[in-house]
């Protein structure tokens, strides 16, 4: 099984790191203005999380340029449920490529709050080496609980593309039937190396946790991550998105 770490990067203004069609954070890329999610608890504009593109082996959408633009309420963090997947307090919207503009979509009149932005550069591909029946025990706590910690160790915490949900409480949480696990997303953004800029919310990771050089604040998910699932439907995926903490 593989699974592909993104290699971070951050430009000197956020428009410069949003303008990359894959990007964490700041404005979306590509995306109608009218297409962009409201929430469904409070009815402010929502903040992109990330977006991503279709890829056959890193996410496949079912379609060369189709993008995955995830987004989830920010307003009043903690009092909309966007840690709940269909709360309509987050969104995940695959966009088809004839529908997706070429330009930075323009910041709403409600001033969602962005989150920091850093683009994708590139994708490290991993491996790892998991039995079939291993890899069905990370969707039951049953089986989930008796996986070995050496096991896990080699399963990564940090924001990915494929693998297996490194979960922080119940794997049972995870939409079904018919979903699959696709991606997780950090709290923090993991930089493999030096970013190119060095705006105040970016560290030096002293103790180098999965091989990480520095460290970005992320999105607010109290802490946690969140996990990514998509779903077939006749050619027309669709995905879902819900945090732990
Ligand atoms: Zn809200």
């Amino acid at each position: 099984m593989r699974f592909y770490i993104p290699q971070l990067d951050v430009a000197g203004q956020m428009e410069e790191s949003s303008a990359h069609p894959e990007h964490l954070g700041g404005l979306p890329f590509g995306l109608p203005a009218d297409l962009w999610p409201t929430c469904a608890e409070c009815g402010g504009t929502q903040s992109l999380i990330a977006q991503f593109l279709h890829d056959p082996l890193r996410l496949d959408l079912g379609r060369s340029g189709r993008m995955l633009f995830v987004f989830q309420c920010n307003h009043d963090p903690g009092m909309c449920a966007t840690w709940e997947a269909f709360s309509g307090a987050n969104s995940c919207l695959i966009l088809e490529p004839e529908m997706q503009t070429g330009h930075l979509t323009e910041y709403p009149a409600d001033s969602p709050p962005l989150d920091n932005a850093a683009f994708v550069r590139g994708w490290d591909e991993r491996g790892l080496h998991l039995a079939v029946a291993d890899e069905l025990a990370f969707y039951t706590d049953e089986a989930f609980f008796q996986l070995s910690d050496e096991m896990l160790a080699n399963v990564s915490w940090s924001t990915r593309l494929g693998g297996v949900p490194r979960w922080i409480q119940s794997a049972e949480e995870s939409p079904r039937p018919g979903w699959r696990f696709v991606g997780q997303l950090d709290s923090l953004y993991s930089f493999r190396s030096a970013p190119s800029f060095s705006p105040d919310w970016i560290s030096v990771d002293s103790e180098q946790f999965e091989g990480r050089t520095h460290i970005g604040e992320g999105p607010n998910f109290g802490g946690g991550i969140a996990y990514l699932f998509l779903r077939e439907n006749e050619g027309n995926p669709a995905a879902a998105m819900f945090w732990q903490r």
